[in-house]
């Protein structure tokens, strides 16, 4: 009866079907049928945090399922372009895909909300809303009609707002800015003026020590030097106001997901959630060396953006949404219940972490 209850337990908030008590009998069953699976990212080989974090989600799997499957991860290029990972799942060239939903803008809008959102939630909070909010209802609902079944699968916390190669004093100084900026964010720096560009990991750094982009973001210390960004720019800004804590996502194609026995969909399930606990630990513990790094590093300025500045983005980014919201229906949906989730969790954030974090500076 206890396991029973544990059981059904793993199921609970997010309404999934694999852990109803019914099927007890057939979780305990323990069946023996094998499953090789690929799994496609948009990660560079082996990337610091990114990539290595599905590695680790793969070693989750087959642990969890004693080799009943078996995994085999390709790297953005390896199998498929980077930017092609959500149509191999679709389409099951891959059984598996790991990469952040703000991607596949093209094929459904609403699906930027379930990576980041300027000035939206944060790690803690995304976590909140798509578990225990309504959110990742909803996003299995955006991807449906995609043959796709999402899970967060990593988040890399607050991001950095990236690296310039000339200083930014006020809003006239995005105007003609070339950068890599992906998403809500990309449309925002369009709008003050700028040029937003969307490039793959692995062409980030060439273009901005080639002087093709003037600036980029890509994540945060940790991963920014890793990809040697300190090298090919002067200026690191913040706050990363683009994405104040992306979820990255775990996709698995419909009829992958249909033909495992429910508790390898249980185990796909719940290496998915310890690896968003595991990524979103690592990058917090190595954030931290790293920004020592950099703070010695006598050719690195890290500068907050001006207050006028972030004013300035913030408006700008609630006027895209908003647009966004009237013209598609089911972005409108979905960014009703994240802002929803947004105002009731402010209040308490506000006299919670925030409040903590102030007293950090008595
Ligand atoms: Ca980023």
């Amino acid at each position: 009866m206890k396991r029973r209850r544990f059981i059904a337990g793993l199921g609970s908030g997010a309404a999934l079907a694999a852990c109803a008590p019914e099927t007890q009998e057939q979780i305990c069953s323990n069946s023996t049928q094998r499953f090789e699976w690929k799994l496609v990212t948009t990660w560079p080989p082996n990337f610091p945090g990114l990539g290595t974090g599905v590695n680790t989600l793969a070693r989750y799997i087959e642990e969890l399922s004693a080799g009943r499957i078996e995994v085999r991860v390709y790297a953005g290029g390896e199998l498929v372009p980077a930017f092609e990972v959500f149509d191999a799942v679709q389409q099951g060239t891959s059984e598996l895909g790991h990469g952040a939903a703000y991607y596949w803008r093209g094929k459904t809008e609403a699906a930027q909300f379930f990576a980041a959102i300027p000035f939206g939630l944060n790690a803690h909070e995304m976590n909140a809303w798509l578990y225990y909010g309504g959110g990742l209802a909803l996003w299995r609902e955006v991807y449906e009609p995609f043959n796709l079944m999402p899970f967060p699968c990593g988040n890399t916390g607050c991001q950095m707002g990236g690296w310039f190669n000339r200083p930014i004093e006020s809003m006239d100084d995005l105007k003609g800015l070339k950068m890599r900026i992906p998403g809500i964010g990309g449309e925002v720096l369009q709008r003050a003026g700028g040029i937003p560009v969307n490039l793959p990991a692995s062409e980030i750094f060439t273009a901005l020590q080639t002087g093709s982009i003037d600036a980029t973001e890509w994540v945060s210390p940790y991963n920014d030097v890793a990809m040697g960004l300190h090298q090919a720019a002067r200026y690191y800004y913040y706050p990363g106001w683009q994405e104040p804590g992306p979820t990255l996502e775990c996709i698995v194609n419909m009829d992958a997901w249909n033909s495992l026995p429910p508790d390898l969909q249980a185990i796909v399930r719940i290496a998915c959630q310890a690896t968003n606990l595991d990524m979103i630990s690592e990058f917090m513990a190595r954030n931290a060396s790293s920004l020592e790094q950099l703070t010695a590093d006598e050719s690195v300025e890290i500068r907050p953006f001006p207050e006028d500045v972030l004013a300035g983005i913030k408006a700008l980014t609630f006027e895209v949404v908003e647009e966004l919201a009237a013209r598609d229906p089911v972005a409108a949906r979905v960014w009703k219940s994240y802002q929803d989730f947004m105002q009731r969790s402010q209040p308490w954030q506000a006299i919670s972490e925030q409040a903590m974090l102030a007293t950090k500076l008595l």
